[in-house]
């Protein structure tokens, strides 16, 4: 690779992607009405619906997953109708902002940032309003919180015209996350996430009620029309020009991906997660999210009882080569996030949580 100075990445997003998946963008161009294209997104689609563990279909957009975002709650929310945001950090307040300003009435569940949503708040909601979908963020970035989704799930599913839509551009892959079984309408990512890509692809799981829905939708708007979308997929094409390049990375990871397996994948995200809360609280700092709640993909380490100096932290570990967060938004400093997603292993974890223990002395 080109640059010598590389940090690698333990930020929350984009993270660090395979020198063999970085190699795989540099083949040759081909068109995208070829018929080697055609076969790329068949061979990627095969591979896609196993990552989502669904049988319906999973389309690939050329945007990061906010562009995704916008595609769900446009074609999937009718007019006069609402749907319930599960707010809870900074992620799920700025979807629950993207459906109003597409002109969605949107009623909110709000929980303080680093808390989690529980089906009993969702089955409350719905006795009391019906709604067109519910969206909720799967893995929390911001906060390190992961949401029961498919305990949520099951309590919407019992509304035939409540949509469940789910964020887990920051689960699938490294969460367990099954689409069909758990009974999920929507199931988006972003491509630089848990995926191990580098970023501008977003992917999502659709069900058949999704695109029944779309029909009664009017504006569905252009880029992100799931009509549209599905009948370019039924001819293994996307309706405009995608990101080839990234795509050809695509392959080469989700070949990893599934050898690997699903439940080793899933395995060693655990692994990685209570290797850093035990890290985390023999070094005497907190873990923001509550037990039951903590992310496998990242830890929000809770800084504000030991209070060391964040700045200070990711100036140390940048010597060391490894590029690291100093927390999010209005908790930035109080807390700061250890990502543990993607193809990270064990042992590099290992390097990473000893660099930081040089740091604090430990
Ligand atoms: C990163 C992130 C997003 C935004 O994704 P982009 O690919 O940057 O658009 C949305 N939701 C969650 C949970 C995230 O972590």
């Amino acid at each position: 690779m080109q640059n010598g100075n590389h940090k690698r990445l333990v930020i929350p997003g984009p993270v660090e992607v395979r020198p063999e998946v970085l190699e795989a963008q540099t083949q040759w161009m081909i068109g995208h009405r070829s018929k080697s294209f055609e076969e790329l997104f068949a061979r990627l689609q095969t591979k896609l619906r196993q990552a989502f563990v669904t049988e319906s279909r999973v389309y690939i957009s050329g945007s990061s997953g906010t562009g995704l975002w916008e595609g769900a709650s446009r074609n999937c929310i009718r007019d006069g109708h609402k749907a319930l945001h599960l707010v809870g950090g900074a992620f799920s307040e700025r979807w629950a902002e993207v459906s109003k300003l597409n002109g969605k009435q949107v009623d909110v569940i709000e929980v303080p940032w680093g808390q989690g949503h529980t089906p009993e708040m969702v089955a409350d909601a719905l006795k009391k309003e019906r709604y067109d979908a519910v969206c909720v963020v799967h893995n929390e970035t911001s906060t390190g919180v992961t949401n029961p989704i498919k305990e949520i799930a099951a309590v919407v599913r019992q509304y035939e015209d409540t949509l469940v839509m789910v964020d887990t551009v920051s689960g699938v892959l490294g969460a367990e996350l099954r689409a069909d079984e758990w009974g999920l309408d929507i199931a988006l990512t972003s491509s630089q996430k848990a995926f191990a890509l580098p970023p501008g692809l977003a992917f999502a799981s659709v069900s058949d009620r999704v695109l029944a829905r779309a029909k009664e939708v009017t504006n569905r708007g252009y880029y992100f029309d799931f009509i549209e979308m599905e009948a370019s997929l039924k001819k293994n094409n996307t309706p405009s020009t995608p990101p080839i390049s990234l795509m050809f990375a695509l392959d080469r990871q989700l070949d990893d991906v599934l050898a690997e397996g699903l439940d080793r994948r899933w395995a060693r995200h655990l692994h990685m997660r209570d290797m850093t809360i035990a890290w985390a609280e023999q070094r005497g700092f907190g873990v923001f999210a509550p037990e039951g709640f903590r992310s496998p993909t990242v830890t929000c380490v809770d800084n504000r009882v030991k209070q060391i100096d964040v700045e200070g932290m990711a100036k140390f570990m940048g010597g060391k080569g490894f590029s690291m967060d100093k927390g999010y938004g209005q908790i930035k400093g109080k807390t700061f996030r250890i990502a543990h997603m993607g193809d990270m292993q064990p042992t590099e974890l290992e390097s990473i949580l000893a660099g930081l223990d040089e740091f604090i002395g430990a």
